[in-house]
């Protein structure tokens, strides 16, 4: 007879967001999250918030079984003594299944601990509930979690006592140990026996001055893990009932699906999304291109009634019942009525406004981090360090631009010489262009971490005048005036950059070292980036969480050759450049289309 598949909290997590997930993860369908560098950093973040959380109890014991089975057996003995700290204990219960990170039992009194890398504040009181006392969303799957978690240990143990805690990163402390990051190392992947990977980091450093200097904090939930007991109990029941025997529990699809992992590319087998979505899937311009499609009610009514073109949607139904357009209704139409046309759109009303900037023209870019780990001593979890940044100058109409460029080469805390050689360069002349809010954002904080730590009376004043809206929001710019059918509902940079770059052939022969094209499609200038071979693999910088991977490969990779420190400051450098040469090339077609000299 075959074991029935029990419910893990990873399952009970995915079929949370959707119950077909579920199926699509026991059955290993290729997902987006597969290989994704994003997901992959915060999931090594993790880990070593892990590593630490277990460092703090130096009595425990780790269940090192990655079979379930054995691994339930191997806690059961461990359990028999009367104290004990186990670390990935393994426990199952009415078919859930669960490892917790840390679990302290002494006596008949458990105490439950799940570590989080997410952040929070425990200078700040309530933090999990609104003002009305009900739990607040975002801290809903981790509250889950241990719910999950503790549901499995209350129907083992009822005649214990237990306790639930989450450990996390709390912003208001600090380490007083240097280049952190660099003390772990990754020392062993292995699958568990689901088949999914398990990352362990091991700490090099000295482990008693990182138990004195630590920035985990424990935080009591009791109380939520309670209030969620029946709502967790009742649904993973449900869950685990679709999973013996695995059925596919078929969930109505909706706009909601436009970010779903199991959307992978149309030709790869077996998709999930075309499974969900069949013939539905196929429509082009799709509904799902429609930018903040969610906010129009009328769109799940159509999607619900087998229509999925961007043009089932009649244009009345995106204003306001008064017939009034709100500032998404209108990009939403102007997206439509262009894309109808396969016409580019831009607004005249841009001419007056870039008529208006003066001279110099700064086009800038910064590349950042914050993790929950920090890299430096006095740095709080997700503190952000400011590590590069990149600035093409326009000095007067018609002039190329000219680069400037900063990076941080050294294991020391960048920020304040960061943002002074950004104030030398730029001082308080002409009009600052960034695309979106995020320099505005690192500058602010910039300004905060200066307090205390930092004494320059100049920079902090021009801290103060840069971040008071004195720089020019492109992205802004594009939302309010410019769209390419290109684009779809998107407006980021690179998105911006394929569309003009295709649409402007003097931009290409102005820049031919960027053009390159492949089975006679023309790829965006990110494309066209020259990779290096580094310890055999080849490798390019072309997007923000690559730039964070390479910048600490450059600091703490293998640093004692220099050549290969070289090739990741390079591979950083010219990312970076381009980021605000497509600024300029933005720009410059916007100028180009409305004869702005
Ligand atoms: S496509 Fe939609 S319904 Fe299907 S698995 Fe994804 S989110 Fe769920």
């Amino acid at each position: 007879m075959t074991k029935s598949l029990a419910l893990s909290k990873t399952d009970y997590k995915i079929a949370r967001s959707c119950l077909t997930k579920l199926y699509y993860r026991l059955r290993k369908y290729p997902s987006n999250v597969d290989g994704d560098e994003y997901m992959e950093l915060l999931a090594q973040d993790g880990y070593m918030i892990g590593a630490i959380a277990s460092l703090l109890f130096p009595d425990a014991v780790l269940v090192d079984e990655p079979d379930h089975d054995k691994a339930v057996q191997l806690t059961h003995q461990y359990l028999q003594q009367e104290n004990v700290t186990l670390l990935e204990a393994a426990f199952e219960s009415g078919g859930k299944f669960a490892r917790p990170d840390i679990l302290i039992k002494q006596g008949i009194h458990l105490t439950l601990i799940e570590v989080k890398a997410k952040s929070f504040d425990s200078s700040k009181e309530n933090i999990l509930r609104n003002k009305k006392g009900g739990i607040i969303p975002e801290w809903l799957p981790y509250l889950e979690d241990i719910t999950f978690q503790a549901i499995i240990l209350r129907e083992l143990f009822p005649a214990s006592t237990l306790t639930c805690e989450l450990m996390m990163p709390d912003k208001s402390r600090t380490t007083s140990i240097n280049n952190l990051h660099a003390l772990f190392a990754l020392n062993l992947i292995k699958e568990d026996d689901s088949g999914y990977p398990r990352a362990r980091f091991t700490f090099k450093g000295d482990v008693e001055l990182l138990r004195e200097n630590h920035f985990l904090t424990r935080l009591n939930v009791d109380l939520e893990a309670g209030e969620l007991t029946p709502e967790v109990s009742s649904t993973a029941a449900a869950f685990f009932n679709s999973m013996n025997p695995l059925t596919k529990i078929p969930v109505p699809i909706s706009f909601a699906c436009k970010d779903c992992e199991y959307r992978v590319e149309e030709d790869e087998t077996p998709n999930g999304f075309r499974e969900c979505w069949g013939e539905l899937a196929d429509p082009k311009p799709h509904l799902l291109d429609l930018y903040h499609g969610g906010t129009v009610k009328a769109v799940n009514e159509l999607i619900g009634s087998g229509k999925t073109g961007l043009f089932d949607l009649s244009e009345s139904a995106l204003g306001k019942k008064n017939g009034s357009m709100g500032t998404i209704a209108s990009r939403q139409l102007i997206q439509m009525r262009h894309t109808k046309d396969n016409t580019e759109w831009i607004d005249p009303a841009l001419g007056d406004i870039l008529a208006s900037y003066s001279y110099p023209l700064h086009f800038i870019d910064f590349e950042t981090s914050a993790l929950a780990v920090p890299y430096h001593a006095g740095m709080k979890p997700f503190e952000n360090v400011a590590f590069q940044w990149s600035c093409h100058t326009i000095t007067a109409p018609g002039a190329e631009p000219k680069h400037a460029e900063w990076i941080n080469i050294r294991e020391t805390f960048p920020n304040f010489a960061f943002a002074e050689s950004l104030m030398d360069y730029l001082g308080r002349s002409g009009t600052v262009f960034t695309w979106a809010k995020h320099e505005n954002t690192i500058l602010k904080s910039v300004l905060e971490q200066m307090e205390g730590r930092h004494k320059n009376a100049a920079l902090k004043d021009w801290l103060e005048w840069m971040t008071d809206s004195r720089m020019v929001d492109m992205n802004q710019l594009t939302l309010n005036h410019y769209f390419h059918p290109v684009m779809k509902g998107r407006t980021s940079i690179k998105k911006v950059l394929d569309a003009i770059w295709r649409a402007n052939p003097s931009l290409r022969s102005h820049f031919p070292e960027y053009v390159k094209e492949e089975n006679g499609e023309m790829l965006s200038p990110y494309k066209a980036l020259p990779p290096s071979t580094i310890a055999e693999k080849e490798v390019v910088v072309n997007e923000g969480t690559g730039a964070i991977r390479a910048y600490q490969s450059m600091l703490y990779g293998q640093k004692l050759d220099p050549d290969i420190r070289d090739q990741w400051k390079n591979l950083l450098l010219q990312y970076c450049k381009l980021d605000t040469l497509a600024m300029v090339m933005i720009y410059w077609h916007w100028s180009e289309k409305l004869h702005v000299l």
